[in-house]
Formats: structure tokens, sequence, C-alpha cells
């Protein structure tokens, strides 16, 4: 819920409220989380929030003080300024001065695995008609260098994207040749299978500092089980492709996420402790999602989201115990809602921004020629709904983002401004995601009250709260750690991080 600011109002004490909203604790009524327009928050009793929106607060309150730290209440109409509030909106927004900075090349559909989640429409490896021809490449380098971020990722995926490693290569060097003109940073990534890496590819690799993400779903028998190959060696191959691909560009330079099936909930702690087993410090743990193959096989595949969130609970407590071990290890969707909580900084995450990340992040140059907004985009278009396409390599960036496919995702990308979200506490830390609603619901908007998006995310932050205010100081430790890592500040950027509970 949200309160205006009634600008003609001040109170006993001479302040003024202003906008905020407020959520009860779902495990303690008696508090509300209090936030501010630009992300500062507050937990305080449900009393307390009376008393400042009845104007009783008096200036010589602890809360009084906090409240206006925060950006909940201005103490001085007549002298104060929203200079503050509106820089630190400035800040939390960030990522939408230098346009999309993530562009994802799709050099092949081919693969040789047949996982039963894929969320790609996946072609078998002989059927060479489904790579990425050579003219649609040099028109994507053109249009790359189009956007205006200094800042370009570079992403090659697939199907498996080192089936068509020449695409791979003439990219990246007609990339690097362009870039000496411009000047750009860049960062080059691959999302593959690693099983067919060859000492020739890494050199090539290691010469423009290619980073690599596989996926690993688990121990032996999941990982088997969820990414099957008719030799049933999907793990031992993931497992020497990750050291193959360590060896060549360091330690740091393979990270691995999993995507969880139903088969996967049952093992929280043994996935967990795949990734320690295996040196590695980030895990991604990924809900299933509503695309390709994995829609096909939802239901013996999928579960209710709740289930998720009872796995994820169990996993965060093992994650945190083995960081009190001694081994760092981060979740990585935790890191970036910890970003949101505890920093006032943005982040890179497309799929968690207002505005959408959609076509203002991220763009995607199909292996035809089609160019989509995001990865899921281009996916709903595999599957036969082509209403999120932009357009076509040839054709120039602005005609893209005049298309009616972005004015589809812009109508229904400002999550302040969407039924629910508009009025819920959790809104300046989360996101629009117009597409995946869409593919849930068959409509960019959504309705937020029986949307798994919702419902992940309104879980998560939960979640995350209690942690936060009934863990350790062990645990705080690590997710101060982990926030202050994927927003790329340090403890001293960050003089006083953005909400503070205040004692019943
Ligand atoms: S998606 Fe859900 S949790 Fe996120 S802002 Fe909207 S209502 Fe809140």
């Amino acid at each position: 819920m949200k309160f205006a600011p009634r600008s003609a109002f001040d109170s006993a004490s001479g302040y003024r409220l202003l906008p905020m909203r407020f959520r009860r604790l779902p495990w303690d009524e008696t508090q509300v989380l209090v936030t501010s327009l630009a992300g500062d928050w507050l937990v305080m009793p449900r009393s307390d929030l009376d008393r400042a929106v009845a104007g009783e607060l008096q200036q010589d309150d602890v809360l009084f003080a906090s409240m206006e730290a925060r950006h909940l209440i201005l103490a001085d109409p007549a002298r104060s300024t929203l200079a503050p509030l509106l820089s630190q909106y400035r800040t939390r927004k960030a990522y939408l001065q230098a346009g999309p900075a993530l562009h994802i090349f799709v050099v092949s559909l081919r693969c040789h695995h047949t996982c039963s989640y894929c969320q790609v429409s996946r072609r078998p490896t002989s059927e060479t008609t489904f790579d990425m021809s050579g003219a649609a490449g040099r028109h994507a380098v053109e249009r790359l260098f189009e956007w205006p971020s200094d800042k370009l990722t570079v992403e090659f995926q697939g199907g498996e994207p080192l089936l068509h490693f020449d695409r791979i290569r003439s990219l990246t060097e007609a990339i690097v040749e362009r870039n000496r003109s411009e000047g750009r940073s860049l960062r080059f990534v691959i999302a593959s299978t690693l099983h067919d890496l060859t000492d020739d590819q890494l050199a090539f690799m290691r010469e423009h500092r290619f980073q690599l993400s596989t996926s690993l779903d688990g121990p032996e028998w999941l990982h088997n089980a969820n990414r099957p190959r008719p030799e049933r060696d999907s793990y031992r191959r993931t497992i020497e492709g990750i050291e193959h691909g360590r060896r060549a560009l360091g330690e740091d330079a393979v990270s691995a996420l999993t995507t969880l099936t139903a088969r996967s909930l049952t093992a929280p702690r043994e996935i967990i402790d795949e990734y320690r087993k295996q040196g590695l410090h980030s895990i991604f743990l990924r809900p299933l999602s509503p695309y390709g193959f994995a829609r096909k096989t939802q239901a013996r595949q999928g579960y209710p989201i709740t289930e998720f969130l009872t796995f994820y609970s169990m996993a965060l407590d093992h994650i945190l115990s083995v960081n009190q071990d001694g081994f760092e290890l981060e979740e990585a969707y935790a890191s970036l809602l910890l970003s949101q909580l505890l920093t006032p900084f943005s982040h890179g995450y497309v799929d968690l921004r207002s505005p959408t990340g959609a076509g203002l992040g991220t763009v995607v140059y199909d292996y035809d020629g089609q160019v989509y907004p995001s990865d899921e985009a281009r996916m709903l278009a595999a599957m036969g709904a082509h209403s999120f396409a932009m357009g076509r390599v040839d054709e120039p960036v602005a005609q893209w983002l005049q298309s009616p496919a972005m004015q589809r995702v812009l109508a229904a990308g400002v999550a302040e401004a969407l039924p629910t979200c508009a009025d819920c506490a959790y809104v300046p830390l989360c996101g629009a995601d117009p597409i995946d609603h869409y593919a849930r619901q068959g409509d960019p908007i959504g309705h937020r009250p029986t949307s798994d998006f919702c419902a992940k995310q309104m879980g998560l932050f939960d979640l995350l709260l209690q942690r936060w205010q009934d863990g350790s100081a062990a645990d705080r430790a690590v997710f101060e750690t982990w926030a202050l890592r994927q927003s790329g500040g340090s403890p001293a950027a960050v003089p006083e991080a953005p909400g503070l509970e205040v004692a019943a």
C-alpha cells in the first residue's frame, strides 16, 4: 500500500510525508516494511507507522531521524529539498543511461543434448541450416556498434555454440577490428555445455579473454537425468570441460548455473555440495522457464512455485552453513536481490529492471537474422509467437526501437505503473518482466496475484529480509559480501545501508 504526499500538510512537528509503500511482514504482522520512492527501507512496528502518518512524531524521536534519513519524511518542508531522494533514484536507475550492454549472438540452434527442459528449440547436429550465416553476422556487428554503451558484453549462445565455432571466431575478429576505432570496453562470453572444447578453440578464447558459462545441475545422477545423452556421459563431459576451460583460461573464467527440475527439488544439499566439490564459488538456482521443450514437459518436470520456495529456503540455509565452514559460495539471484536491499546501487541484471531490461538492457541477434529484445522473446518466436520480434539485422536500430514489439514491451515494462506492483513495498527493488508474463499468462501486463514471477519475487524478498533480520552476525556478513560484490561496491562506498530495522 502507499501513502500519497499531502502537499499542504505539515504535521504538528513540521514534517511532511514523502511517497512510501508498506507491507505487513508475513512472519510478524505487528511489524511493517516501509519503503521510499528510491528503495530505502525500514522495518518498524505498525503502531509507529500509524503515528508517523498521523503527524505525531516528534523531532527528537529516534524514528523521526531514521525516517528522514531514508527519505520517508521531509523534516522541514520550507527548507528541505528533494535533491537527495532524486539523486538516489537516479543512482538506482543508472542502468537506463547507457543503453543495452548485453548482446547475445545465437550462432547455431544445433545441439547434441536432448534436455527435456530445454528452453530453446534445439536442432539435430546435422541440420546446418540452423547456423548463423556470414551475412547475418556482419549486419549484427554493424548494429552492435550503433548502440551507445561504453561497455559491451558479447555472449555467444545456441543450441550448442561450439558446434559453429567458425562463426564465433569470425564475429569476434570483426568486433575486435571494428573496436579499434570505437574504443569500447569488450567482454566475450560463451554459454556452452563445454563438451566439445578443443585446444585450438581455447587458444583463441585466451587471446580474447573469453569467459565460459555452463550448466551443472548437481551430482552425477541428477545431471545425467536432467541433461541426457545416449552415452549417459553428460556429467563426466561437463566436469572435464570445466577443468579443461580452467586450465586454459584461469580458475575464475568458468562459471556454472543449475536449472531445477522437480527431481532437483529433492536434493538441495547435494546440489550445493556438488558445487563445493567442484570448487565453484557461485551457484544460480534457476526454476524452470515456460519456454521451448520445458513447456512440453511441464507436467512431468514442473512444480508449483511454492515448492521452489521451500527448496530455495533449504538450499540457502545450506549455502550459509557452507560459508560458515570457510568455503565462499554465493547464490547469484540472492546476491542480486540483496544488492537491491542493502546497497543504493543499480545492478546489471536485465530481468530485474524497471523499466524492463528487454531491448533496453539486452538485444538478441538470432541465427536467422531476426532481432529480439530478450532471449525469452526469441524462445517465444521459436514456439510460434512472433509478436516480440523487433526487426531484422539489416534494419537500423532506430527502426527496432519504434517497432510494435518494443512499444508493446515498453507499455507493460514499468513496474511502478503496473496493477498490484504500483502499491507493493518491494517495487523500488523489483522489476517488470512483460515477456515472461506474456509467456505464462498470455498478457504482457499480467495478473500479479496469480503470477509465478511475482510469487517468486515476493517469496525471495521476504525470505532474505527475514534472514537478514533474524540471522546471525556471520550470516549478515555473508549477505553483505554478496550484495557488495554484485553491485560492484565496497564497504567504503556504502556509508550507510539503505535499510535498517527499528526495534519494536
Ligand atoms: S512483481 Fe510482485 S513483488 Fe515485484 S513489485 Fe510487483 S507485486 Fe511486488
